[in-house]
């Protein structure tokens, strides 16, 4: 299990960290005034034990599950500024538990903790919160574990489930949660939210909330992060040099080379941490020798940290195609003359020689294959850069010098 803060971020209240969310404020306010010893008032003021926190990936879901964790633990509702509030988005606060995972799957053991967390009584005087960020991962026993302590909590535990649709989640757990509905937050506000917190110009701002396409984390990034816009400008520059066969397979080569750079950036220090918590954790480094558990134990967190390298990657290059997809939608826009911002407004120039070079119905059928590759990239088994090539030649114009 890791606990996990928010973005860290401290505001006036503890909902200013949620992006273009403001029809749900009202809703996680109320319901945040109820007391926990209060039983009987609770449902009038629409305060129930199990949440479910839905919306599109990077739009915040275990954010806004945060912020009201936060407000239900505050003694004023989710001020921002007290200790209960500061604690609970530094995520130390003693009763509120997350649980996310980089695997695949979310298996029982790790739900199984969070169960019998959530028997306990607080250990201050409100609630006792279990989060799960990932919701939709959950294996069937896992789905089964969380069932019952869904179905029975105690008086003073409150489940938040995230996941990215109700669909996701099992019929028997979602019919008892009360449903939050994240949207995906408009250019504006990720704009202003990144001139806020991160106190850059409002060109670049603009420039990372647009290619973000409301994806919180992925602006972020790209607002701070030169290395992220440059991995980007280089995928939204393949449509227009798609010409030759040669060049299909050259930019199918550095799309899996780029995410493969991108995703190990970021685990690489993620596994030597965890293998250096491993090794003081069997004395391999204090006692200078290895107990006969280590090997295993070794052997386990290698394979746990391959499959995460592995989804890591996938994830990245998921990302550089929607990026890709961008293009083709930009061009599609272009080409019925509506007067909007292109999301690669930056490259409008280039857009319009694409427009020129193709017609709405093949960049559709570009998209649908770039949509063909994101499905064939979710089997584990796949070789990524063998769909990129295919889905790189199906993206070259027709009847070019193939
Ligand atoms: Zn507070």
């Amino acid at each position: 299990m890791s606990v996990d803060s928010v973005s860290g971020v401290s505001g006036v209240s503890v909902w200013d960290n949620l992006v273009g969310q403001r029809h749900l404020i009202p809703i996680l306010q109320t319901a945040a005034t109820v007391s926990a010893d209060d039983p009987e008032r609770r449902f009038g003021k629409g305060m129930t034990q199990s949440w479910l926190f839905t919306g599109p990936p990077g739009s915040g879901r275990s954010n806004a599950a945060m912020a009201f964790a936060a407000a239900l633990q505050c003694p004023h509702g989710g001020c921002g500024q007290c200790h209960e509030c500061h604690t609970v988005l530094a995520g130390s606060h003693a009763d509120v538990n997350l649980v996310r995972t980089e695997k695949l799957t979310l298996g029982v053991d790790e739900i199984r903790d969070l169960v019998r967390q959530s028997a306990l009584s607080p250990a201050g005087s409100r609630w006792q919160i279990l989060i799960v960020e990932d919701a939709d991962r959950l294996t069937e026993q896992a789905n089964n574990a969380l069932l019952k302590a869904v179905e029975e909590p105690g008086a003073r535990t409150v489940w938040m489930l995230c996941a990215p649709t109700v669909e996701d989640v099992l019929p028997t757990i979602r019919s008892r949660c009360r449903l939050v509905t994240l949207t995906t937050p408009t250019a504006p506000d990720v704009t202003a939210f990144l001139q806020r917190t991160l106190g850059v110009d409002e060109a670049r701002a603009a420039y990372a909330a647009r290619a973000s396409q409301g994806h919180i984390g992925r602006a972020k990034a790209l607002a701070r992060d030169d290395d992220t816009r440059r991995r980007r400008e280089q995928v939204v520059s393949y449509p227009g040099r798609l010409t030759t066969l040669a060049d299909a397979l050259r930019a199918a080569g550095e799309l899996a080379a780029v995410s493969k750079e991108e995703a190990d950036a970021v685990t690489a220090d993620l596994d030597a941490r965890e293998k250096a918590d491993l090794d003081a954790g069997y004395g391999v480094v204090d006692r200078g020798r290895r107990p006969r558990e280590y090997g295993p134990a070794l052997s386990a967190l290698e394979k746990d940290q391959k499959r995460r390298a592995t989804r890591r990657h996938r994830d990245v290059i998921d990302r550089g195609l929607m990026d890709l997809v961008s293009v083709y939608r930009d061009a599609i826009t272009l080409a019925a003359g509506a007067p909007v911002t292109l999301v690669n407004e930056e490259h409008r120039r280039e857009i319009e020689q694409l427009v020129a070079a193709s017609t709405p119905e093949l960049n559709l059928q570009r998209i649908g294959a770039i949509f063909e590759a994101r499905e064939q990239l979710l089997e584990f088994n796949v070789q990524p850069q063998l769909v990129l090539e295919a889905m790189m030649v199906a993206l070259l114009p027709p009847g070019g010098d193939q």
